[in-house]
């Protein structure tokens, strides 16, 4: 192997890391080594107040040396032992899990929010057989929403540019098309099963043949596609759609869980219980890769089975790790003690708040929407046509904020491969003054491409 003493590490990062993906590129490539609270530090010295907590992730902000202990202690103590058998960090998270849900779940861990998505999809697949409903398999997504990476998350993902390249993915997934409150708004007096986007549900899975649906996935709020707020009864109504077909819902709450829309789980803003609930990112702050698939006891049930092949032939080396499951559970403990959730919820209004009344004649910003420290803008050409802005100024918007130290995000697919509402998600605890820097910096760079 070529070893290169010391060259600066944009060039080695060039020679020898593969990043997901854009390709290397020195005006936006960061190496960093240093973070701390909402703020990370690159290797030239500069600093950025990380407003996307990395990937949605960082929820209790960086530098935690309590997260940092518990795993070291762990490891001290009992560095791994697989799930097939039992340890006693992941009993405690489970039932910590289950006590944040409010109602009996059993948790199956695993690392990603791609395993515990692929998790659920297998284990629903299962179930239905289990009961003897061996023509259910087909699941129900939205297009713009993102489930993972794998060939069954990425199936069940709605974004046709990140795919095409990777198909013929797994078979069986099936799109409808998400709310958008902005583009299409529905009356607000509906009564859940009256929506047109529940409607779409109910229909699409009537047209497929109701006894071939295993079940409905879907964000409480769809993140990577754009921020999308459902109407109020949009959750309550898919749920009430999926009991009339028999299918299971599945509720990805890989980003939305963990306080980021303001609750511990964002099912929890739509007075829902889900069949099944998937988690990562934020259960552990993303200090350690963990995730986690919370299915209802009854579903559990099935597989109980005598037969040798009742039960759910799903295994997973490195899921539940101790390490992980301890310092998960260290991170729950700190969101409450700094009741990170209400913070989120009263911080993310007042984000939304500031922003909205600092861009309300923008030309170019359609829509800021949200709910707790989750938040879109949409930024359009003309808000009459609410056509997608060019590129290359949401592109100049992102690139301003960085050039003054601050880090946001860009997504939407709101036509193929156009991203154009910028993303903010930044750590629960992100300090006041930190947050009016983010409004008035992202303001500023906003104003300057009128
Ligand atoms: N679901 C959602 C909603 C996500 O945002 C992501 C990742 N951004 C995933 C699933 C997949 O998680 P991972 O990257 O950990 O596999």
């Amino acid at each position: 192997m070529k070893i290169i003493e010391n060259e600066d590490m944009l060039t080695k990062d060039k020679e020898y890391v593969w990043h997901s993906m854009k390709p290397y590129s020195p005006d936006s490539t960061m190496v960093v080594d240093k973070a701390e609270g909402s703020w990370v530090t690159d290797h030239h010295g500069k600093r950025y107040l990380d407003a996307m907590s990395g990937l949605w992730c960082v929820n209790v902000g960086y530098g935690r040396k309590e997260l940092a202990e518990a795993a070291y202690d762990q490891l001290k103590e009992m560095a791994y032992f697989p799930l097939t058998q039992s340890h006693t960090p992941a009993i405690k998270l489970a039932e910590k899990l289950n006590e944040m849900l409010g109602e009996e779940y059993v948790i199956f861990f695993s690392n990603s929010g791609s395993e515990a998505n692929e998790t659920a999809f297998k284990l629903v697949r299962q179930y239905h057989q289990q009961k003897g409903e061996h023509s259910r398999y087909k699941f129900i997504s939205r297009y713009r929403a993102y489930h993972g990476n794998s060939m069954g998350s990425l199936a069940a993902t709605g974004q046709a540019q990140r795919k095409y390249k990777y198909e013929p993915l797994a078979p069986g997934f099936i799109h409808v098309a998400p709310p958008d409150s902005y583009r299409a708004p529905e009356r607000a007096d509906c009564k859940p099963a009256e929506l047109h986007s529940v409607k779409d549900i109910d229909r699409v899975m009537t047209w497929e043949l109701s006894e071939t649906i295993a079940g409905v996935i879907m964000e409480p709020i769809i993140t990577g596609g754009g921020v999308i707020v459902p109407p109020d009864g949009y959750m309550a109504g898919v749920k009430e759609v999926c009991e009339k077909h028999g299918a299971l819902l599945i509720v990805d709450e890989v980003i939305c869980g963990f306080g980021r829309t303001g609750k511990p789980f964002g099912f929890m803003n739509y007075g829902v219980k889900p069949d099944i609930i998937t988690m990562a990112k934020g259960i552990t702050s993303a200090y350690l890769p963990l995730s986690a698939t919370a299915v209802r006891k009854e579903i559990y049930e099935a597989f109980k089975g005598t037969d040798e092949y009742d039960y759910f032939r799903h295994i997973n080396t490195f899921g539940g790790n101790p390490a992980a499951c301890a310092l998960a559970l260290k991170n729950l403990e700190i969101m409450e003690q700094e009741n990170l959730n209400e913070r989120s919820a009263k911080l993310g209004e007042y984000l939304k708040q500031s922003l909205s009344a600092a861009l309300d004649d923008h030309p170019f910003v359609g829509n800021v929407r949200g709910k707790g420290l989750l938040v879109g803008i949409e930024l359009v050409s003309d808000t009459a046509t609410k056509n997608p802005l060019e590129v290359t100024l949401v592109n100049k918007v992102i690139a301003g904020c960085k050039q003054k130290g601050l880090i946001i995000g860009k997504n939407g697919a709101t036509v193929a491969g156009y991203n154009n509402v910028l993303t903010l998600a930044p750590p629960l605890n992100i300090e006041e003054k930190d947050l009016e820097f983010l409004i008035n910096t992202l303001v500023e760079e906003l104003q300057a491409i009128i």
